[in-house]
């Protein structure tokens, strides 16, 4: 086992000499952090909140939350789930020791935490102590016939802003927090399907204006930045505009080769293989970076966000960050840092490593040729 680590320490030390790319994790828990110190991850780079309200005491909050109609009843769901939220964000930084952390705010459609059949319905009316028919009207007003084009991610923001506020003064409220204790943190808020400058800006100010009011209250105040996935083509093609209005840019691979393809990601089993089998795909999009598409929006995107803005940072954080081929492509195209799974981290540092070192012998070779 010591040795194991022992070589592991030494691989992640040369990579760390050869690439400047970051290699960062896709954490929600303590325990996943922790796991991804381990191997070495420079932070987090995507944390997907939604996973934080699954817990049964959260999801009874949550459902109470999304159930209200008007705004007082809202309040004290809201207030609960702050705490809480709060809690998670705390624990979250104080692993970091100062490192990068980057916190999405709520992405799924809402009715992903509603009951959905009678029985269930029943039960959760009987755990609320409300009117089964209204549950079942709410739950009913919420149902969408393709909820992955729906009412989802930042949208969400723009229909119900006050849910978006409550997890940006949690993820403030646990950075304050911890600056009383003499750890400095600058939490980076993330937005989800992002498709415009104008949804941006909105949904930034929403956030922004939260932040003021909170360090207004609290008499103190943080560094912090807000920016955007990069996952609906339409913000690939304007990410100048879209560059404008964020502070950075986090490619949800995921996401955009669903959208660029068209392909369902939750249904590519029943077809996917055949279109492999028969030579019609050269590979999986989900998994390893289709250059010629999915890949030429990025580099587009790329160009477009730092000719708007010199030193945006821009990584990716869909399933391929963990990709060593794509990451040779991601290096290729500037990209600055990859967010995987923390299994994946030490493949991807040394994957980083080897396109750099890759890349750059390529460049010496012409310079060498031009020189002649
Ligand atoms: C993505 O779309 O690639 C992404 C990272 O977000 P999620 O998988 O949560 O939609
Ligand atoms: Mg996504």
């Amino acid at each position: 086992d010591t040795k194991v680590n022992d070589n592991l320490s030494t691989i992640l030390e040369w990579s760390k000499q050869e690439s400047d790319m970051g290699v960062y994790a896709n954490a929600d828990t303590p325990a996943d952090f922790a796991q991804a110190l381990k191997f070495g991850a420079d932070g987090i780079g995507l944390t997907r909140t939604e996973h934080m309200f699954f817990k049964p005491e959260r999801l009874l909050e949550m459902r109470r939350l999304i159930i209200a109609e008007d705004a007082k009843e809202r309040e004290a769901p809201l207030a609960e789930l702050a705490k809480m939220q709060q809690g998670d964000f705390y624990e979250l930084f104080r692993l970091s020791e100062g490192r990068s952390v980057t916190i999405r705010l709520l992405d799924p459609p809402l009715h992903e935490f509603l009951p959905h059949d009678e029985k269930e319905i029943q039960k959760v009316a009987d755990q609320l102590n409300i009117d089964p028919t209204y549950l079942a009207r709410r739950v009913d007003a919420l149902k969408e016939i393709n909820p992955m084009l729906g009412h989802r991610g930042d949208r969400l923001a723009v229909t119900f802003p006050d849910i978006y506020e409550m997890q940006v003064r949690a993820i403030i409220g646990a950075a304050l927090d911890l600056l009383d204790q003499g750890l400095i943190i600058e939490p980076h808020i993330m937005i989800p399907l992002t498709g415009s400058k104008a949804e941006m800006k909105w949904v930034r100010e929403v956030v922004v204006n939260q932040v003021e009011q909170l360090f207004a209250k609290k008499g103190a105040k943080l560094e912090y930045t807000v920016g955007t996935m990069m996952e609906i083509p339409r913000a690939c093609l304007t990410a100048d505009k879209v560059a404008e209005v964020s502070d950075f840019f986090s490619f949800g691979t995921n996401d955009l080769t669903q959208l660029t393809y068209g392909f369902s990601r939750d249904d590519v089993g029943s077809f996917m293989p055949e279109y492999i089998k028969k030579g019609i795909l050269p590979a999986d999009p989900f998994q390893t970076v289709d250059v010629d598409g999915v890949g030429e929006l990025m580099k587009m995107a790329v160009e477009k966000g730092r000719f708007a803005k010199p030193n945006l940072p821009i990584g990716v954080c869909g399933e391929i960050g963990g990709d060593p081929k794509s990451i040779e492509f991601f290096e290729a195209i500037h990209v600055s840092y990859v967010s995987c799974s923390p299994f994946r981290v030490p493949v991807a540092k040394l994957a980083a490593a080897q396109a750099h070192i890759k890349l750059n012998k390529k460049k010496d070779v012409m310079a060498n040729l031009v020189k002649n």
